[in-house]
């Protein structure tokens, strides 16, 4: 069957009804018309790797006496049979303990989604792409340089999702990606690297135009190069407890860890605990935890330019901006509709009220899970990234992450960076190498005392987080400003 979406709408509709006729109280389809993947990438100039993913088919969920059943095909004229697999599935989990799942009241939709795009980067010739690409590597050449990767990914899909609510809507989204990294080994032996990601101000568009925009990109190619050039020469950070001044190319890392994954409510419950899986959080705690100091305001947002604003997710809900932490305390969580129910059942009250517009699945094959959208810290009034520094008497600057280890219920957290800066009495001084940094989450989210306005504010893509089993990467954004936290175990404690 040629697989245009009102045809695969046309089987799909009957197929809904006969869910509910057979007894599920909810269903929904998600088609993939298209899901395509392009990576390229340069080591020292050289093409180390060009793939190309194409991908097409549906995915179906029956809700049938509380269990959810899954199914997926690409064989578009087996989609009755999947209707089918799904609700045996579904039978089949309905005989094994649990809470019961419920959607909570109808909440039908209707609508399209297309993300902003100039130039669709797969229109863009293989040849035009490589050569700019390479036109890159050119600029990292220099001096003192070992190796360099430049690499970019396009992603292009166009979903259409149906529900047993008469929820309709379509999605057409467009992703762009790209990383420069220069490294060499210092005196001691030790590699050394700096990077930089395509990121953005939450504005503009998601097309090729972003990446060829020299503002965005190739403009830091220079000063990756100055900064290596500067780590080499430095000295290790001397350990110590001091002030933490953090860039939004590690503030997203920070964010990610320590807030986003910790908040997704199926974690919560207690449903996700492989991959450092937990969460300290406990669904009692929603509304009443003191997360941070009364200057972290953390929300879901909605931004323009990022690759976790999509529209609608996976269920069908249009997504909203919302605040997970407001004035330091825990107000909300990541969450899709399915487990409202039983969180509001554990904390013994209603302590989550509306789905967090946060179920989301990486291919039509997988069932959606709870993941960040675009977990955002709101820009303060602490002035720009200079005001900051002379505010403080004796800290360090640090940015973009070499290394990462996280508690298994993201209580504690141990993160190394490319590099620091040191401050020493209001003015930023010399590189230091080998930087890292440790902290309880919520002890190091209550000592954050300043928080940089508009100026520092940056949105940090994440192409590559993983959860879930069977895996699923997901692809969101981090909306970070300037940071600054009182105290911290910078260094390794002697
Ligand atoms: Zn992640």
């Amino acid at each position: 069957m040629t697989a245009t979406p009102e045809k695969i709408a046309g089987v799909v509709r009957p197929q809904l009804e006969r869910l509910l006729a057979e007894g599920g109280s909810f269903g929904d389809a998600r088609f993939y018309a298209e899901d395509a993947n392009q990576r390229l990438m340069l080591y020292d100039g050289n093409l180390e790797s060009n793939t190309r993913t194409d991908e097409q088919g549906i995915g179906v969920r029956v809700l049938w006496h509380g269990a959810w059943g899954f199914a997926a095909t690409a064989d578009l004229d087996a989609i009755p049979a999947c209707f089918d697999r799904a609700l045996a599935n579904a039978r089949a989990a309905a005989q094994l303990p649990g809470f019961p799942k419920d959607m909570g009241p109808a909440r039908p939709s209707k609508g399209e989604y297309v993300a902003p795009v100039e130039k669709d980067p797969f229109d863009v010739p293989l040849a035009d792409k490589l050569a700019f690409l390479k036109g890159l590597d050119e600029q990292l050449k220099g001096e003192g340089i070992a190796q360099r990767v430049v690499s970019a990914r396009f992603q292009r899909r166009r979903i259409h999702y149906w529900n047993t609510e008469g929820t309709e809507v379509s999605r057409r989204v467009m992703n762009t990606f790209a990383t420069m990294m220069v490294m060499a080994p210092d005196k001691d032996g030790r590699t050394q690297r700096r990077s930089v990601e395509l990121n953005s101000d939450g504005a503009g568009t998601r097309g090729w135009e972003w990446l060829a925009d020299e503002n965005c990109f190739a403009g830091h190619a220079e000063r990756i190069k100055q900064d290596l050039a500067a780590i080499l020469a430095a000295e290790p950070l001397p350990p110590g407890r001091r002030d933490l001044i953090i860039l939004p190319g590690q503030g997203f890392l920070q964010v990610h860890e320590t807030i986003g994954h910790a908040l997704e409510l199926d974690r919560i419950l207690g449903y996700e605990l492989s991959f450092a899986g937990g969460s300290h959080v406990r669904p009692e705690m929603i509304g009443k935890l003191r997360y941070g100091s009364d200057k972290l305001n953390c929300r879901a947002g909605v931004t323009a330019n990022s690759p976790g604003t999509f529209g609608y997710d996976d269920e069908g809900t249009p997504q909203r901006d919302y605040y997970l932490i407001k004035e330091g305390i825990l107000v909300n969580v990541l969450s899709s509709r399915t487990d409202l129910g039983e969180a509001n059942a554990r904390a013994g009250r209603e302590v989550v009220k509306e789905s967090g517009t946060a179920a989301r699945a990486c291919a039509f094959y997988r069932t959606p899970i709870d993941r960040m959208t675009n977990i955002n810290i709101d820009a303060g009034p602490d002035g720009t990234l200079d005001d900051i520094v002379r505010a403080t008497e004796d800290g360090i600057i640090v940015d973009t992450p070499v290394s990462w280890s996280i508690g298994s219920n993201r209580e504690h957290f141990h993160f190394g960076t490319e590099i620091a800066w040191e401050v020493k009495d209001g003015k930023r001084g010399r590189v230091f190498k080998n930087t890292t940094y440790q902290g309880h989450t919520l002890e190091f989210w209550n000592s954050l005392d300043k928080v940089g306005d508009e100026s520092t504010w940056k949105l940090q893509s994440v192409p590559n987080c993983g959860k879930g089993e069977p895996n699923q990467i997901m692809e969101l954004g981090h909306g970070i400003p300037v940071m600054r936290f009182k105290n911290v175990q910078t260094g390794e404690k002697e």
